[in-house]
């Protein structure tokens, strides 16, 4: 079976898990303090995420023409590179809950 062929969603996720590794790698080279998988307030998350969104909302301003933010490149690349931003962070958040509860379990069986 042929499993190297690739498909618009294959390619999507491929690219949402390089962008986790380089979360990660820079949360380990102390660029970020945390990523939002590890044990983070969900307000925080929120934040991340909600600033990712509002750096790809410039994106779509300057590629439409209704304004050109500094920082934006208004290209296809440039649009793409920030809804992967949100795509990674929304990921990272994922994971985190799914770490949240599992820590929550624990520490229940732990009292229990
Ligand atoms: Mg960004």
């Amino acid at each position: 079976m042929n499993t190297s062929q690739s498909t618009p969603t294959g390619d999507a996720l491929g690219d949402i898990a390089w962008e986790r590794r380089r979360q990660t790698e820079l949360r380990n080279a102390g660029r970020y303090e945390k990523t939002c998988a590890d044990d983070m307030p969900n307000l925080r998350r929120l934040a991340v995420l909600t600033e990712e969104v509002g750096e790809f909302a410039q994106e779509v301003l300057t590629f439409e023409g209704f304004r050109e933010a500094r920082g934006t490149g208004g290209t296809y690349d440039s649009l793409y590179k920030e809804a992967l931003h949100v795509a990674a962070v929304a990921t990272a958040i994922l994971e985190g809950i799914v770490a949240d509860a599992q820590r929550e379990t624990r520490e229940r069986q732990v009292k229990a």
